[in-house]
């Protein structure tokens, strides 16, 4: 008895067991594929680069000549591009995945992209009879090589069903936030707050310093008042009074000052589409393309209070 019991487990699992194709295996999408592939599934790659193919083989994980090679046999293809360009040239057209694709077949968009891309992409999948989320990740490469991720997912419900045990492989924190294009609408939402936000903390430690506030009295002061706010709590720009700031590394990212750029560039463009006010959310746009176009994209985001106290 106890052994069909183990047999019937084994089996269960193996049939549990998918093919899934990988297009993307660069920083943060080569540990993600590593995951899938620890967790026993075949995971087989393509990625443009030479020394992302290198890396990935040396991984264990099969990589094969060209994009649509990916396909074969697979039931799920995991994308995690660089950007919206990239996912619209993947996907689309007649020598396009979406094309190629064996009907039924799961695409995941994982790469922090343009809603209206990743809308376009949504649409592209359902005329061709394809199952589409866009998936976009917050966590870095920290969180994509622990399997801790957070996966803010777009899609209909029958897809969402499908993906998450990947997900749950991948991440800890999965939440579906609705339709086509809603994992991006979340993601840039979230971190427009984020990057006005550490904006706003940045200008007030430094008025409080120029007003001779000893800033850890002041923090003790504001994280407790209504000035209180996740940046100041988790990543205050003054080195000395919260443990996992990167002002305490010298503003070792973290969280690159190029990809909060990117994706208060990304908000823009939505909010510009959408016909929506984000006044400061095109301030907080402008002064990171100061910060960055100054040479300072690989500073932990944190750092834009050098540019706010005049300290670059
Ligand atoms: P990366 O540049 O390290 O990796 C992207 C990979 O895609 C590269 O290896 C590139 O060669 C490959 N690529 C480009 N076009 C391709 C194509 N047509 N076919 C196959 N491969 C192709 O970037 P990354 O840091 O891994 O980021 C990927 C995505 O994840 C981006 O959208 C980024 O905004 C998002 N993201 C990154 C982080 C982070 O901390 N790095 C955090 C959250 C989200």
């Amino acid at each position: 008895m106890v052994r069909n019991d183990t047999q019937k487990h084994v089996k269960s699992r193996e049939e549990s067991m998918a093919r899934i194709g990988f297009l993307g295996l660069g920083n943060m999408g080569l540990p993600m594929a590593a995951n899938l592939a620890k967790a026993g599934h075949t995971v087989v790659g393509f990625d443009l680069a030479q020394a992302a193919q290198q890396a990935a083989r040396a991984a264990g994980i099969e990589v094969v000549a060209a994009a649509a090679n990916v396909l074969d046999g697979a039931e799920t293809v995991v994308t995690m591009l660089p950007a919206g360009e990239h996912v619209r040239g993947v996907y689309l057209g007649t020598d396009g995945l979406l094309a190629k694709a064996a009907k039924g077949t799961l695409f995941i968009d994982c790469s922090t992209i343009d809603v209206a891309s990743s809308r376009e992409v949504h649409a592209a999948a359902e005329q061709a009879g394809q199952l589409m989320l866009d998936a976009p990740v917050s966590g870095g490469v920290a969180g994509a090589e622990g399997g801790t991720l957070t996966f803010m997912v777009g899609g209909a419900d029958a897809a969402f069903t499908k993906g998450k045990p990947l997900f749950e492989i991948m991440g800890r924190n999965i939440v579906h936030a609705g339709g086509p294009g809603n994992g991006q609408a979340a993601k840039i939402c979230n971190n427009m707050i984020l990057g006005i936000s550490m904006i706003a903390v940045s200008e007030a430690f430094s008025l409080g310093e120029k007003l001779g506030l000893d800033p850890k009295v002041f923090f003790d002061i504001s994280s407790k008042a209504s000035g209180s706010c996740w940046a100041m709590l988790n990543h205050l720009p003054v080195a000395g009074i919260v443990e996992t700031s990167a002002a305490n590394r010298g503003f070792k990212p973290g969280f690159a000052a190029a990809m909060m750029h990117k994706d208060l560039k990304l908000a823009q463009a939505a909010a510009n589409h959408a016909g929506a006010a984000t006044p400061l959310g095109a301030e907080a746009a402008a002064l990171y393309t100061l910060f960055v176009n100054a040479g300072n994209g690989g500073l932990d985001y944190s750092a834009i209070i050098r540019l706010i106290a005049g300290k670059e």
